[in-house]
């Protein structure tokens, strides 16, 4: 998936002063940048984490819909799933819930 976006991009030139006033040369370039929609695997990037929801309907058609704790440990969330067939035996069809952070990158100006 990707998309694009206008863009206006500011550059100081170095050492470049306007006599008159002193203050920097700053350069512009207007555009369009293109984007692209990526899992983020950078190191700053948010943990994936883990959760299982109960999807065992009652008699009445009725999802359970309880749900684990969402945790970065996939086990932690797979072990919920056990500790809640013990207290609801019939209890036997779940989802996994995951949330994987995702992110926008910028590929480059297009014209
Ligand atoms: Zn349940």
């Amino acid at each position: 998936m990707s998309g694009r976006t206008p863009t206006v991009e500011s550059t100081e030139v170095p050492g470049a002063r306007q006599p008159s006033r002193g203050t920097a040369v700053v350069r512009q370039t207007f555009g369009y940048v293109n984007w692209t929609l990526r899992p983020n695997r950078e190191p700053d990037a948010p943990p994936t984490r883990f959760k299982f929801r109960c999807l065992t309907e009652d008699e009445s058609g009725k999802p359970c819909g309880t749900e684990s704790k969402e945790s970065e440990n996939f086990a932690i969330a797979r072990d919920w799933t056990f500790a809640h067939m013990q207290s609801h035996p019939t209890h036997v069809s779940y989802a996994e819930v995951v949330v994987r952070p995702w992110a926008m990158w910028r590929i480059g100006p297009t014209r």
